[in-house]
């Protein structure tokens, strides 16, 4: 193929194109629109948001427990990027004020301190060591001592650990009605597993047993006694059944003997 054929070839194919194009219906020019519509206005819409002062910020930040520069975390987690962004947002009223996560969780572990502090019953937590970490007043309490004298102490010290030992090995709740501790105590006991923790709950419910064997042994007193009365009864009516039957058998001879005596 020589390069003037090359040339030839393609001069043919653009006419051919033209020669096609010419004949191809042309489309219709586009209508220009009227200039009063190529214009568009806008009015300036400017967010007047109040700002506040820097006691307000205080105030606001001490709403969510932070009270000095070291309280504000910082964190991010509330989705502010620092604590007095999020205030501000709080006084614009765009957040909470206890959207804070830090704050939050301070506050629950606080409350589930003030509930296991006001707990009628006596709770324990032991590590994996059976170690105690933790006892609430109820405990202390019913053990006898200060907390400084069971904390970091081995529970073997106060009770006996079998049941406690028992759930860190088998990781499931343990159930007892009557668990005597060494104080001769009665207690109702609830061990579960938490995470790498044991926890104990008790009930004292000595003076529930206390008043139960009582009633048993007056049950079985009156038992008893009713037997021996029924014992005593039964003797009496006997012997007057035997006193009884004599007394018919001597009127049944005597009557028979009244009866021959006038027949004959
Ligand atoms: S979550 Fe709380 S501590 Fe963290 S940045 Fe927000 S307000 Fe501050």
């Amino acid at each position: 193929v020589t390069k003037t054929d090359i040339y030839s070839k393609k001069q043919k194919l653009l006419d051919f194109y033209h020669r096609i194009r010419s004949q191809a219906p042309q489309p219709e020019p586009e209508p220009s629109l009227p200039a009063e519509y190529l214009h568009r206005e806008f009015k300036a819409r400017e967010l007047n948001l109040p700002v506040p002062d820097e006691e307000q910020i205080r105030e606001i930040l001490a709403q969510s427990g932070k009270f000095s520069p070291e309280d504000e975390l910082n964190c991010g987690a509330c989705g502010y990027g620092s604590c007095r962004e999020k205030a501000v947002a709080v006084f614009r009223g765009h957040a909470e004020p206890q959207m804070c996560i830090p704050y939050m969780r301070k506050r629950a572990e606080s409350m589930s301190n003030l509930v296991l502090n006001a707990m009628p019953n006596g709770v324990i937590i032991a590590d994996e060591e059976l170690v105690i970490v933790e006892i609430n007043p109820a405990a202390i309490k019913m053990f006898g001592g200060k907390q400084s004298k069971f904390i970091g102490e081995k529970l073997n010290a106060i009770m006996e650990p079998t049941e406690f030992q028992r759930v860190l090995k088998e990781k499931r709740m343990l159930k007892t009605d009557a668990g005597y501790l060494k104080n001769n105590l009665i207690t109702r006991q609830i061990i579960f597993p938490l995470e790498n923790l044991v926890v104990g709950i008790f009930i004292d419910v000595t003076k529930e047993f206390t008043q139960q064997n009582e009633l048993v042994q007056v049950k079985t007193q009156t038992i008893e006694r009713a037997e021996e009365v029924i014992k005593k009864q039964m003797t009496v009516a006997q012997e007057i059944a035997g006193i009884l039957g004599e007394t018919t058998a001597e009127t049944k001879t005597l009557l028979n003997q009244l009866i021959k005596l006038m027949q004959n």
